[in-house]
């Protein structure tokens, strides 16, 4: 038996960014003894590198904003694909949400009246985005961190311990929920820096872990996101839907290779900025889709006049949802009209004084000056897609954010699906965050009162852990396969950086942005190999961190997501929001009332049964809720035959 180290707690949070610290300050809040566990060091967590903004309809630049307009955005963002109760939540609850970080200290950048400003984002109708230069997402978590630490004191004055109630478990990695017969039971992990194991036994697990994008070649995500909440979710029998919706962000920088990928915001072009081609044309113009005709400027003149008034011209096209202009931008390269590195140009340096670039966007300019020394107050930056923010996650109950299926077990933030629908608009990330977070917070410490209140709390058996840690370890005695029909003649362990690199290469080349059935069979058949292959993924040395060891056990989590979402795509035969069909290219009605639900084949979790290479994933077609009556009020009937089939318009 491995020597594995117990301790119990009321709610288990897995993951410190953004949803996870608020919901583990909801739960303490409630009164709940609270363990926050991240991979990286507190404070360090995906959310940091959030640039544009926090979107909330506060009106402090255009009164006319409000919660419908917001809601209505959202779902027209996410082609009505999107739980309208969460959007309908999300859109009522968020400027409270920026509200109360104002109160715990975060310094928003100010309109000339004092008031929080907000900024432009491509698919918001009023500038929406409360901002702090285009370092958002730091000055979110420095807030959050901070009141972690106010509770902390706050518990040392009343027990004499400020880890008593909340406590941060940094440099941490979940492997698995542990669980009571049906009941969520905790968390098994392993400490990065030493290699122990560890057990957090706990009624409540809320699930924080961000999102995907490490299985794609060119993607703005950190190291972390290896999907890891996703496959924790599925390995403990809870369903995730849409995942074949993944955002490819349309400006990531395309040189040097060696920073291929990161982001360039979308504040760029909220504050300006225009797209134009290798022959300087400024192409977003033809390709204003039908859905959006009446919406955006059909001229330069009249794009140009919308920045200075709003309300007597339409916006530009550059400020489409992110999933039109990133399509722009392939075929743009395509059809050889691409800048020398493979993108196009984005330009800034004409349209704004050198020193306002400065002062908005300081982090672009020294991004670009420092990683391609390029000065983009004087000259346009290349720039093309990146893989940047996946739709799908756990299917979770809009109101409580627990996790279909599962009791004991909640989701919110990146890991979460539903919110977005098919494609998400930029700034309602940070907004889900606070808003699902501290739902999540507050409902898994109202379920763990409850467990408590009527004496049954779930204990995880040993066998378990024990399965868990033997699982973990298996990449230091990693032996030859078997001859394997998929997996190729038996051979030496396989290396996981070599894993990793085909599939990022495969999932990049196969299934992304533009998807035809062909290649995401083809797909499917090398992820099949590849999970296979990664069984036999070994390391060298100790258990002292070791960063092959850890990839190898990440392997498992990126291979599993990376199905469900190739074999989503396969299934959905339309072209919607983050997934584009070359081979079907139109949005079908008939597609919007349907969700894709992906569980794992295997209801033991994989923990008993060896993967037999043929595929892990099962797929459902599921039945949309109706949307409520009064919110699709909130529409023009024109708009809607657009989205509806014609049963649910007549309904
Ligand atoms: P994260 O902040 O990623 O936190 C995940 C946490 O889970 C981390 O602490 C990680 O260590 C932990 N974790 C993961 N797996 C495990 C495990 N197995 N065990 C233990 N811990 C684990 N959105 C906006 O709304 N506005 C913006 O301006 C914006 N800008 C962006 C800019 C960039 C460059 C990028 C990449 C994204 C941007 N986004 C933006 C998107 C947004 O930042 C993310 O969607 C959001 O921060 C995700 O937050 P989260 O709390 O869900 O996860």
């Amino acid at each position: 038996m491995t020597q594995v180290e117990r301790q119990a707690w009321d709610v288990v949070v897995i993951g410190a960014g953004g949803a996870g610290l608020r919901a583990a300050i909801e739960a303490r809040e409630q009164g709940m003894r609270c363990a926050v566990i991240c991979k990286s060091l507190f404070g360090k967590a995906h959310t940091v590198m959030a640039e544009g903004g926090i979107a909330a309809s506060m009106g402090n630049v255009n009164e006319r904003d409000n919660w419908q307009v917001h809601f209505r955005d959202t779902m027209r963002g996410g082609k009505f694909l999107n739980h309208w109760r969460m959007a309908e939540l999300h859109a009522q609850e968020a400027p409270d949400r920026v509200w109360e970080l104002e109160t715990w200290g975060a310094l928003f950048d100010r309109t000339p009246e004092g008031k929080i400003s907000q900024r432009n984002f491509g698919g918001h109708e009023y500038p929406r985005l409360a901002h702090v230069g285009d370092r958002t997402g730091l000055e979110l978590i420095r807030t959050l961190q901070q009141k972690i630490v106010s509770l902390q004191q706050e518990d040392k004055a009343a027990t004499g311990d400020y880890e008593s109630r909340l406590k941060v478990f940094q440099e941490c990695t979940v492997t698995r929920i542990v669980k009571d017969g049906d009941r969520v039971a905790g968390v098994f992990g392993y400490e990065r820096e030493s290699g122990r194991f560890f057990a957090l036994e706990a009624p409540a697990v809320v699930l924080a872990t961000g999102g995907i994008g490490k299985s794609f070649k060119v993607t703005s995500n950190s190291w972390e996101y290896t999907g890891d909440g996703h496959a924790l979710a599925l390995l403990a029998g809870a369903p995730l839907i849409n995942m074949e919706f993944v955002q490819f962000h349309p400006t990531g920088m395309v040189w040097p290779p060696s920073v291929k990928g990161i982001l360039v915001t979308e504040s760029v072009r909220g504050d300006g900025g225009v797209l134009r081609n290798s022959e300087g044309k400024r192409f977003m113009f033809d390709y204003i889709p039908d859905v959006f005709k009446e919406k955006y400027a059909q001229s330069e003149g009249e794009a140009d006049r919308w920045y200075e008034d709003p309300d007597n011209n339409r916006r530009p096209p550059e400020l489409l949802p992110r999933d039109e202009v990133a399509r722009a931008i392939n075929a743009e390269v395509k059809a050889g009209r691409g800048s020398p590195h493979g993108g196009v140009f984005l330009d800034v340096s004409t349209r704004m004084p050198a020193e306002v670039i400065k002062r908005r966007l300081p982090s672009m300019h020294h991004q670009f000056k420092e990683l391609a020394d390029v000065d983009i107050t004087a000259e346009p930056m290349e720039v093309g897609p990146t893989c940047h923010y996946v739709m799908g996650g756990v299917d979770v109950d809009p109101d409580t954010a627990a996790a279909t299926g599962v009791p004991g077990l909640f989701a919110a933030g990146e890991v979460a699906g539903g919110m977005h629908g098919s494609n998400r608009l930029g700034g309602n990330s940070l907004s889900d965050l606070l808003v699902f977070g501290r739902r999540a917070g507050l409902h898994a410490a109202r379920y763990a009162q409850e467990t408590a209140a009527s004496g049954t709390r779930p204990v995880p058996d040993e066998t378990q852990l024990d399965l868990a840690a033997a699982e973990a370890l298996r990449p230091f005695s990693a032996e030859a396969g078997e001859p394997d029909e998929s997996a190729g003649p038996a051979g030496p362990p396989e290396n996981p950086y070599t894993l990793h690199q085909e599939l990022q290469q495969s999932m990049n080349d196969l299934v992304g942005i533009i998807r035809k059935a062909g290649e995401m069979e083809e797909a499917l058949h090398r992820l099949a190999s590849l999970r296979v292959r990664a069984r036999r993924a070994g390391v060298e040395g100790h258990r002292q961190f070791n960063p092959g060891w850890h990839l190898a056990i990440d392997l498992r989590n990126m291979l599993l997501v990376s199905e469900c979402v190739a074999r989503a795509a396969l299934e959905r035969t339309e072209s919607r929001g983050g997934h584009t069909r070359d081979d079907c290219p139109e949005m079908d009605r008939e597609w919007r009332r349907l969700n894709l639900v992906c569980r794992l084949s295997d209801p033991s979790g994989g923990l008993a049964a060896p993967d037999t290479g043929h595929g892990q994933i099962r797929l459902e077609r599921r039945e949309m809720p109706p949307i409520r009556p009064d919110l699709l009020n909130l529409f023009e009937k024109d708009e809607l035959v657009k989205y509806l089939t014609d049963e649910e318009l007549t309904q």
